[in-house]
């Protein structure tokens, strides 16, 4: 039957049903619209998937070390069918909550995929067939892997980050194309778990988005637990065996391959030039700080727009745009966006990197303070890893933030709070920290940046 509502959102990812509950909270009537599962890329092939996986390698690298805590086990082994069918069940049971809580908010939702018609009227397909018009849209269709013509995945030997999800047993040895932070995540997790993997990356590091300090430390940390890594190398084919043809002639081989080059804009299907909408040159749809696109009452959010390819800027622009559809004036601001990598150990970073900064043209330095000198580290021998600071050293702003080690991913939390609320090293150094927690590492790097750390010897003064 078809419909009006004061709002619709295309697509249930961490961007639109975020948008979609906020939209509900202001009091409009909602549809929100999804041709495939409810919580998008992010909770059934993305960010809740890889960590379930990644948490079973966790406590597998506990369980292995055990011995060094006092505590003496028998010999381990691996069933990766139940660590995949318990994937399978955390996302099957966060689906079915979030099907509740969009329900009890009032969301009408449409099982289809959705096309304009006109500006504010959409053509739904699927197991609902009908038309919906809406004073306001919100486009939230998200992204997808990049398939390369030169080698397209098979999804049996060649696989992509979705079909990788998919195998029930632990390849003996496992090929990833593109050392970016996915490639890096299921490295980590199939060399815990005992494939014999190797990262080939056309660029001349791994993780070259985070930037020099981390993609030095994760590359001697790889090495070291046996991940082969080949940087300044491009494939040029992949058989279906699979064997690797690189464009020097080499070739490599293995029982799988990883293609994991990156990921574009999801706009097929959507029919956007009848909403007298354009995309950018890479096929995202451009948006303002508002989320407004260039037309008049349509907005776009998540990965569709590529600012920031990462389920909690989706949210957070899902927010914003939701706000403003309704009226409101709500802007997004990026300077302090965390950002995780789940490798073991994690990396997380907030704001500028030292060379990002100094590139920007800004007054910067870094301090680096080791997490070997923290107590809480040491006893839970969790002492791999750093936390630094990049601040400008006259006002003492911190100007970005990056952490590697055990909990990284929790322990950023702070500095993007920091950075969100432009505090200084001073307010690190005042709070007091609980101690024994990893948290300290914070005020210790903060004190240092201030040239008085507590816990590393002070620096020979000239004589
Ligand atoms: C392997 C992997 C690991 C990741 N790990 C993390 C992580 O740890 N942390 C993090 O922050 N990010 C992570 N990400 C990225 C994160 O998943 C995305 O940034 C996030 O899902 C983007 O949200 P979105 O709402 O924009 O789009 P999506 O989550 O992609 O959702 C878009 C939805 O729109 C639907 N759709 C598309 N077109 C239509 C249409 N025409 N009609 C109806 N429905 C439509 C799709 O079916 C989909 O469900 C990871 C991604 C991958 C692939």
């Amino acid at each position: 039957m078809n419909r009006k509502f004061d709002i619709a959102v295309i697509g249930a990812g961490p961007g639109g049903y975020v948008a979609a509950i906020k939209a509900a909270q202001l009091g409009k009537s909602v549809a929100l619209i999804e041709k495939q599962e409810l919580g998008g890329t992010c909770l059934n092939v993305g960010c809740i998937p890889t960590k379930t996986l990644l948490s079973s390698s966790s406590l597998l690298h506990q369980v292995r070390r055990a011995a060094e805590f006092g505590i003496e086990t028998g010999p381990i082994s691996i069933a990766y069918h139940k660590m995949k069918a318990r994937k399978d069940a955390v996302i099957e049971k966060i689906r079915k909550n979030l099907e509740g809580l969009l329900k009890s908010n009032q969301i009408t939702i449409y099982r289809a995929s959705a096309q304009f018609e006109s500006p504010h009227e959409l053509k739904l397909t699927g197991v609902d067939n009908c038309r919906i018009f809406a004073e306001q849209i919100i486009i939230a269709t998200g992204s997808i892997p990049v398939d390369v013509p030169a080698f397209p995945c098979n999804h049996t030997t060649i696989l992509d980050s979705t079909s990788i999800l998919e195998l029930t047993q632990v390849p003996p040895s496992l090929i990833i194309v593109g050392g970016g932070y996915i490639g890096c995540e299921f490295a980590s997790l199939f060399a815990e778990l005992g494939s014999k993997v190797t990262i080939l990356e056309a660029l001349p590091s791994i993780l070259a988005a985070q930037g020099p300090t981390v993609s030095d430390f994760m590359t001697r940390t790889f090495k070291a637990k046996g991940i082969s890594i080949q940087t300044n190398v491009k494939v040029a084919k992949i058989s279906n065996k699979p064997q690797i043809t690189l464009t020097d002639g080499t070739t490599l081989h293995a029982d799988k391959v990883l293609v994991s080059v990156g990921r574009k804009p999801y706009t097929q299907s959507l029919c956007l030039e009848k909403a007298g909408l354009a995309t950018t040159e890479r096929g995202f749809i451009a948006v303002n700080d508002a989320m407004e696109t260039e037309i008049r009452g349509i907005f776009a959010i998540g990965d569709v727009t590529g600012k920031s390819m990462l389920a909690h800027v989706a949210s957070h622009q899902g927010l914003v745009a939701a706000m403003n559809a309704c009226g409101l004036k709500a802007h997004v601001h990026y300077d302090a966006v965390p950002a995780v990598v789940f490798t073991s150990p994690e990396i997380a970073t907030v704001g500028f990197s030292l060379e990002q900064a100094q590139e920007k043209g800004l007054r910067a330095q870094a301090a680096t303070f080791p997490f070997q000198a923290i107590g809480k580290a040491q006893a839970s021998n969790d002492t791999e890893g750093f936390a630094q600071v990049v601040f400008d050293p006259k006002t003492k702003q911190i100007l970005g933030a990056t952490i590697i080690g055990h909990e990284a991913s929790n322990l950023i939390a702070e500095m993007a709070l920091a950075m969100q609320n432009e505090l200084t090293l001073e307010s690190i150094v005042d709070t007091i920290h609980a101690h024994p927690t990893m948290a300290e590492v914070w005020h210790e790097v903060a004190a240092l940046s201030l040239g008085s750390p507590i816990h590393l010897p002070p620096k020979k003064r000239a004589p």
